[in-house]
């Protein structure tokens, strides 16, 4: 049998494992000087003035919230075709998650649908720029600016990415990343926030170390052994030896982009010769990430065959997402059914994700489209 296909893996070069190598044998593990240089390059990236780094993107969706100061009695408008992390974020805080239904052909979140579930009680909304490709930010920040919330970009899918020239990371008041290894880079484990507001950065550094006052560089200038907690925090550090991991992957960012978006054109030009399905849609005015190629199955009940033959096939297929309130959690403790988003449920009976990452050959694109033609035809 052929080699197995995944839908989404990492690059790691010499370059990468060689920086870690230098940190392992420098005196900082944790908390040290890699951290801010990181912070520094993503920053940048972004063009933004500040970068927070944490330990997953999870983390740095709680700590957006903590820095809100979102809690009990608010609500937060999240769309419903996302990873759990994203709502999780809004219950962790005890505030209410409030599902947006999102568009057919993109499946990015409809403005049109936020619209009508903003109430006073509204704090926030996160916009997520699923499969990579970003949302219509001037849309949402000047809804997000009527109304008086925050927006919130989960860009856990699409750094790299850009709107309108702008880059992703630049495209909302904060900005959440996450370097799990499926994701455009990695540090093994890791997330980060990306700020306008230099106080809420501050507040996010502090927070990501319990609620203490202090960093790195003054614990190492200071005589004296005290310090002091100002407000409830967490341990949501990230390490050096992550964070030199991210600093060299961030570096071949943009040539990934530049392959996955060859490899998501090729993918286009195959599958535009096989009926019964169709690829998410592209605006024109985005650079897109592709974190994932999203295919829908038009007929009938061909999506469940699609994905047992295909994984029998060695091909990493997979399904994002289910609507997140249809998941257990959502429904027994906090009571939602389904039909609350009906573009999101009938899109969860349709997608496909399709193998992409960057040292993906056009052959083994072929060997995907293949394999989909004999099942679906
Ligand atoms: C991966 C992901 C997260 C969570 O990131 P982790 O680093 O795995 O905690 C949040 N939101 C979206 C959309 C994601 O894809």
């Amino acid at each position: 049998m052929s080699e197995y296909i995944p839908y989404g893996r990492h690059h790691i070069d010499e370059d990468d494992i060689a920086e870690v190598i230098r940190v392992l044998n420098s005196d900082w593990l944790t908390t040290g000087p890699k951290v801010e240089e990181f912070e520094e390059a993503l920053a940048d990236f972004c063009n933004m003035p500040h970068a927070v780094a944490v330990n997953s993107g999870t983390a740095a969706l709680h700590l957006v919230m903590a820095c809100l100061d979102i809690g009990p009695g608010d609500e937060v408008i999240v769309p419903a075709m996302t990873f759990v992390a994203t709502a999780n974020a809004v219950v962790y805080l005890g505030a209410t998650p409030v599902f947006a239904d999102v568009q057919e052909d993109t499946l990015l979140v409809d403005p049109a649908s936020i619209e009508k579930l903003i109430t006073p009680k509204t704090k926030a909304i996160v916009a997520v720029d699923y499969a990579g490709q970003p949302c219509d930010y001037d849309v949402l920040s000047s809804m997000a600016q009527r109304y008086g919330v925050t927006l919130i970009s989960d860009a856990c899918h699409s750094l790299g990415g850009a709107y309108k020239g702008r880059p992703v990371g630049s495209l909302a008041d904060i900005t959440v990343f996450s370097f799990h290894p499926v994701k455009p880079i990695t540090t093994g484990e890791g997330g980060a926030i990306v700020f306008k507001d230099k106080e809420m950065a501050q507040r996010a550094r502090r927070l990501r170390n319990h609620g203490i006052d202090l960093d790195f560089k003054e614990r190492a200038s200071r005589i004296s052994w005290e310090y002091d907690m100002v407000e409830l925090g967490f341990n949501y550090r990230i390490s050096d030896i992550q964070c030199a991991l991210g600093l060299t992957q961030l570096k071949k960012l943009p040539k990934w982009i530049e392959k996955r978006n060859e490899i998501a054109n090729a993918y286009r030009k195959f599958l535009a010769k096989v009926n019964g399905l169709c690829p998410l849609s592209k605006s024109s005015c985005v650079k897109h990430s592709y974190h994932l190629f999203v295919i829908k199955i038009t007929e009938g009940k061909k999506r469940k065959i699609l994905y047992e033959r295909m994984r029998k096939n060695g091909i990493g297929v997979n399904v994002h997402y289910k609507p997140v309130y249809l998941n257990t959690f959502y429904k027994k403790e906090l009571g939602f059914a389904s039909g609350l988003c009906p573009v999101s449920e009938m899109a969860y009976d349709k997608i496909i994700s399709l193998p992409l990452y960057p040292s993906m050959t056009v052959l083994e694109v072929k060997r995907v489209v293949d394999t989909i033609m004999i099942v679906i035809e």
